[in-house]
């Protein structure tokens, strides 16, 4: 199990207690933003240099690349902007599962009555 963003005491408490039988297998992780259809987060485990992908944001010589930059997934959003935490499968090559948390600290792309208005939308389809 590892935190990946300073998330406060009663956070951690209360997603370990939570999650206490996959903390082995598990990562927790901050949802920076949200709107009607996905939720991001910025992964922990690879990096935008240049056009590409990598695994490492270091060179072989041990330098970072100049042109780093974190690399976000998405995930389906469900309609709902409220806080909350989700566990989805990673969807990059580690395998663990991601827990991503929605908190006050969430940017909101969208705003409740947009969400709910999309929700709506999306039952009496
Ligand atoms: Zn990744």
């Amino acid at each position: 199990m590892t935190f990946y963003y300073p998330f406060n005491e009663t956070q951690k408490k209360d997603l370990t207690a939570k999650y206490s039988e996959y903390l082995d297998n598990t990562i927790f992780v901050h949802c920076n933003r949200i709107n009607g259809v996905h939720m991001f987060y910025e992964c922990p485990f690879c990096f935008k240099v240049g056009g590409n992908i990598k695994t490492t944001q270091f060179k072989k010589n041990g330098e970072k690349y100049k042109t780093v930059k974190p690399n976000h997934h998405f995930h389906g959003s469900g309609f709902q902007n409220h806080n909350r935490d989700e566990s989805r499968s990673s969807h990059c090559s580690n395998r663990k599962m991601v827990v991503m948390v929605v908190d006050d600290d969430t940017i909101r792309e969208t705003s409740d009555t947009e969400q709910l208005n999309l929700l709506n939308k999306y039952h009496s389809r």
